[in-house]
């Protein structure tokens, strides 16, 4: 079926207007960055909510603030306590960025977030959407949000084929948020918007009864709200394995390693890794140990949104004084208590929990 043309779908004040009625009954008004609504804050939600549901950001943010009450303080605060502070919410490049974006403005800026759009789009880790809606929640500033919510809304409203991760669509996705954008009210507008998305125009179940802009939709006119958006093209997911080794000595500490800090879980500590049993018993080896791998594990599955990982955990108890697994990464012995304080992936700290009770 054609897509309708946009023309045809709610004009931008209109729009606007109706939303924020709608907002003004049932936004969201209770969210731990709105009270108070500080630049800073505002910023640190919208990296935290950029891959992560509003639910489970609430907690993480809270901690976060709580650590890190100012931006000079996240700035002056090591990269491992950052990341202790993000373990679990994953895609932890947000957290460098965060990190790294804060000593920027600490240098350039005066330890003030700017309220220029193209100065907000210069800091690490802040895109086009998201220095929008700092503009809007943050400074009451004309700022447009394109997040997945309202890619989503904006989809099925004017019924635009395709997945919203395309170019292609995105170029008719912009224009279409920025003509909708009000001149006032900015930040009401900005979470009125995401609000919309994520409450009515869910992705499973939208509760189209409620919307208020049912009368307007394309896609409801055309009853094709379950095929709006497209959802991304299928491709085979890969499958690696790993193997990591959990060497533990007599006080119960593990060896840990820090991964460099491109690349996965970059900056986090893990666990020594081995592509294989042969190159394992090498280093075991190396080390002075005896090459029989100690206990395995249960294996850990993760899913990263380009792989699939697959980890066998070895656990080996020694006792004698060791080579280093590596000399060209940072290492060291941690007992259970000092986790708290460094940055862990999830698989990685479920597998020291598990060997540790
Ligand atoms: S009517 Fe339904 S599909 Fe259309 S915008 Fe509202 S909730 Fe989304």
């Amino acid at each position: 079926m054609p897509a309708t043309s946009p023309a045809q779908t709610p004009k931008p004040a209109d729009f606007a207007q109706r939303l924020l009625n709608w907002y003004d009954q049932h936004g969201r008004t209770d969210l731990p960055w709105q009270q108070p609504r500080t630049p800073y804050g505002v910023w640190v939600s919208e990296i935290m909510l950029q891959q992560t549901q509003v639910n489970t950001v609430i907690p993480y943010y809270q901690r976060f603030m709580a650590r890190f009450c100012t931006l000079a303080e996240l700035a002056n605060a090591p990269l491992d306590t950052v990341l202790s502070h993000w373990t679990g919410l994953g895609y932890y490049a947000r957290a460098r960025n965060l990190h790294k974006a804060a000593q920027v403005v600490m240098q350039k800026h005066g330890g003030q977030l700017p309220n220029q759009f193209e100065a907000l789009l210069a800091l690490p880790g802040i895109g086009r959407s998201t220095a929008g809606a700092i503009m809007a929640q943050a400074f009451n500033q004309f700022g447009v949000i394109l997040d997945g919510n309202v890619k989503r809304l904006l989809c099925r409203l004017h019924g635009i084929d395709g997945w919203p991760g395309l170019t292609k669509v995105q170029q008719q996705l912009w224009p279409l948020a920025t003509g909708h954008t009000p001149q006032q009210r900015l930040a009401d507008y900005s979470q009125a918007i995401m609000d919309l998305g994520a409450t009515i125009c869910r992705a499973r179940q939208p509760l189209c009864h409620a919307c208020p802009m049912q009368t307007d939709c394309t896609t409801w006119q055309q009853q094709r709200i379950h095929q709006l958006p497209h959802p991304k093209p299928k491709r085979s997911i890969p499958q690696k394995q790993v193997i990591m080794l959990v060497l533990r000595d007599r006080q119960k500490r593990v060896l840990l390693q820090q991964r460099p800090t491109e690349g996965i879980w970059g900056g986090l500590w893990s666990l020594p890794e081995f592509a294989t049993p042969k190159i394992l018993q090498a280093q075991l080896t190396h080390m002075g140990l005896d090459a029989t791998p100690g206990q395995w594990m249960n294996p850990v599955k993760h899913a990263f949104s380009h792989y699939k990982l697959t980890i066998a955990p070895v656990l080996l108890i020694t006792d004698i004084s060791l080579n280093p697994v590596s000399e060209a990464v940072p290492q060291g012995w941690f007992k259970r208590q000092q986790l708290q304080a460094i940055g862990l992936a999830t698989p990685v700290k479920k597998i020291l929990l598990a060997q540790w009770d």
